[in-house]
């Protein structure tokens, strides 16, 4: 049901003009134990997200391991330059924006 933007309320005025920002798809933080823009740089190497069926489904909206987005995380060079630095794989929900499961490949 399209309604015309003369009837609309300033509430959906408002609403409307936030749905369609031409950013609103770049801004996705996804919350969780690594540092959400420490995630965003690593979003570039996605990883198949059918090699991780039976892993850790979304707490929040049971979505299937294998329906979330897997990507290859790897902590920034300032982590590794002190030690503290690792690598593996990390899903994450789209539909919640948070960090669902990491599996360590090195330490
Ligand atoms: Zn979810």
């Amino acid at each position: 049901m399209a309604v015309p933007a003369s009837q609309m309320t300033p509430e959906m005025l408002e609403l409307l003009k936030v749905l369609t920002r031409p950013d609103a798809a770049e801004e996705k933080v996804y919350h969780g134990f690594f540092p959400a823009e420490d995630v965003e740089s690593c979003l570039d190497v996605p990883l198949d997200s059918l090699k991780f069926r039976l892993q850790t489904d979304c707490p929040l909206c049971q979505r299937k391991s294998h329906h979330l987005r897997w990507i290859r995380y790897s902590s920034p060079s300032s982590a590794w330059e002190r030690g503290a630095g690792v690598a593996g794989a990390l899903s994450l929900c789209d539909h919640c924006g948070i960090q669902v499961q990491f599996i360590a490949t090195q330490a």
